[in-house]
């Protein structure tokens, strides 16, 4: 018996021929929780950051989601979005997670963005370290431009001069995404595009 992940409703199963023939999406949430993720495909281009694409809005559902993904390290819900996160992510030759402090992962259990690529099979590499446990959404524009850098290259890592696309899971101010853009630019990334889940 399969159950919705979020709301835990039972999820009825009709026969379908993508059923019989095996290549049926796996359903983790049943058609209300489904329809309350606002799809929303927004696509920004810049300079050091070449484009972020979003995949969602960030709606009351969303905030909910990541509450209990993260916070209540649920860490089963990584599987809700890992359909959506594979199309666009299958084709991308280099995907390098937003990385956790180590300290962070230990609070936290998990490293949530890395769980969303792990559940949506999606091959990534560790290029970057993260240098601090500060939190950017607490800080005003003043401190995150006074900060040092977030990010830094891991030990041994060899960027080439290729496609990377970073991953995190939400697109707020852009300050992670441009740090870690700026990183691997520097380092002779020759373009670095971004995906987000959600765009704040
Ligand atoms: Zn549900």
């Amino acid at each position: 018996m399969t159950r919705c992940l979020l709301c835990e409703q039972q999820l009825e199963r009709r026969p379908t021929w993508q059923g019989l023939l095996g290549i049926q999406k796996k359903q983790h949430l049943c058609e209300i929780c489904s329809n309350s993720f606002q799809r929303a495909d927004i696509i920004e281009e810049g300079n050091l950051l070449d484009s972020v694409h979003s995949l969602y809005e960030y709606n009351e559902a969303m905030r909910e989601f990541f509450h209990q993904y993260k916070f209540l390290q649920d860490v089963a819900l990584a599987d809700v979005f890992a359909g959506e996160l594979r199309s666009v992510l299958k084709e991308k030759i280099a995907v390098v997670p937003i990385p956790m402090h180590p300290d962070k992962r230990i609070e936290r259990t998990f490293a949530h963005v890395e769980e969303l690529l792990r559940s949506a099979v999606v091959p990534f590499l560790l290029l970057l370290e993260k240098t601090s446990t500060e939190v950017m959404g607490e800080k005003t524009r003043e401190e995150r431009l006074a900060m040092k850098p977030l990010f830094i290259l891991q030990k041994h890592a060899v960027i080439e001069p290729i496609t990377y696309t970073i991953v995190d899971d939400i697109y707020t101010t852009g300050t992670t995404l441009n740090q870690a853009a700026f990183v691997l630019k520097e380092a002779g990334a020759k373009r670095v595009e971004a995906v987000t889940l959600i765009r704040a």
